[in-house]
């Protein structure tokens, strides 16, 4: 069993970003409408995230901690149409079994919560808590047992900026949470939770930049597409600031970013990228995300029309600036 979640752990959890990214779903799952995160060391040292969401009951909290032991899907009718983040049960033992965890959760009126202690997947304490409705789980010496693991970890700088990428793509995709970031003391994001996707947006890119963005819009019979694009002389270059999320997830599909590129024409300088968050609405029969453990990469029917449509709305807004 602790071997198991060790090689899961291998797909699940690549670095701290990995982590982050497992910790602030659960917490989101959990309808938590503030998510704070401090980190340490890029998160080699530790990673605490504090939520405000359901919490865990007594009887229920140990069995987080086991293999496919979700909570999220009932029956298999279930995985064909997904709507929370996690569902394969597998990111808390395989983060459990490479790390020390403090894990600390609470019920709405609960008499009381639950504090539990693990070493390398091994529940060592189980303990009542002092009341608090939400979960704080604490994620310390990361790889410390699978020292092959920590050999891959890059310099603390890369770390740290991949989780700065996966925590801006998670607000961008939940509005109506409010993100508090902080790294040994510095504040890396902050959001005000309000719901509003162009206030979220400037509370990661900057109000200017937010400023300068244009709302699109579209709908056919299969797809509604929402969003803001930056006019094309505000570019960055890299791909990094392409966001697009599918029925509340945020995803990575190369299709939809060239659509959005494409939608461009020739009006972008060569090798240069818009800013663009892309909100999109489909059946979730549509979508089929049991392509990849970290449930990042997914599958999507009707893909062209979906591509054609994205590029021809982006296209016709930049039209109407006259550009
Ligand atoms: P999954 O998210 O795929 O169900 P996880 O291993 O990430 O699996 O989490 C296991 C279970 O622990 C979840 O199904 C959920 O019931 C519970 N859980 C984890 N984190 C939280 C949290 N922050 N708040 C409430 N419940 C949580
Ligand atoms: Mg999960």
């Amino acid at each position: 069993e602790r071997l198991t979640n060790q090689i899961a752990a291998g797909e699940v959890v690549e670095r701290p970003a990995s982590v982050v990214k497992e910790l602030i779903e659960n917490a989101i799952d959990a309808n938590s409408t503030q998510i704070n995160i401090l980190l340490e060391e890029a998160g080699l040292k530790k990673i605490q995230v504090i939520d405000n969401g359901t919490g865990i009951s007594p009887e229920d909290a140990e069995s987080a901690f086991k293999r496919h032991a979700t909570s999220k899907i009932h029956s298999r009718d279930d995985l064909f149409r997904i709507r929370t983040l996690g569902f394969r049960g597998e990111a808390l033992p395989s983060i459990a079994s490479v790390s020390e965890i403090t894990f600390e959760t609470a019920t709405e009126n609960a008499s009381q919560g639950t504090y539990l202690y693990l070493k390398g997947g091994k529940i060592e304490e189980n303990q009542p808590s002092v009341l608090r409705q939400g979960t704080k789980i604490i994620v310390e010496n990361l790889f410390y047992n699978t020292p092959a693991r920590l050999k891959y970890v890059k310099t603390l700088q890369t770390e740290l900026a991949h989780i700065g990428d996966i925590v801006n793509r998670l607000a961008l995709s939940h509005p109506n949470v409010a993100f508090y970031l902080v790294h040994e003391g510095n504040q890396m994001l902050s959001t005000s939770g309000n719901g509003d996707l162009k206030q979220t947006m400037a509370g990661i890119y900057g109000v200017q930049t937010a400023k300068k963005m244009r709302e699109i819009q579209a709908q056919d019979l299969d797809f509604k597409i929402h969003g803001y694009v930056t006019l094309p002389e505000v570019t960055r270059a890299t791909r990094n600031y392409l966001s697009t999320i599918v029925n509340g997830r945020y995803i990575k599909n190369f299709a939809l970013n060239k659509a959005i590129v494409n939608g461009y024409g020739s009006k972008l300088m060569v090798g240069r990228f818009p800013i663009a968050v892309i909100e999109i609405e489909m059946d979730p029969l549509l979508v089929d995300v049991n392509v990849h453990p970290t449930k990042q990469e997914v599958r999507l029917s009707k893909e062209q029309e979906l591509t054609t449509l994205l590029s021809k709305t982006i296209n016709e807004r930049l039209r109407e600036e006259n550009l």
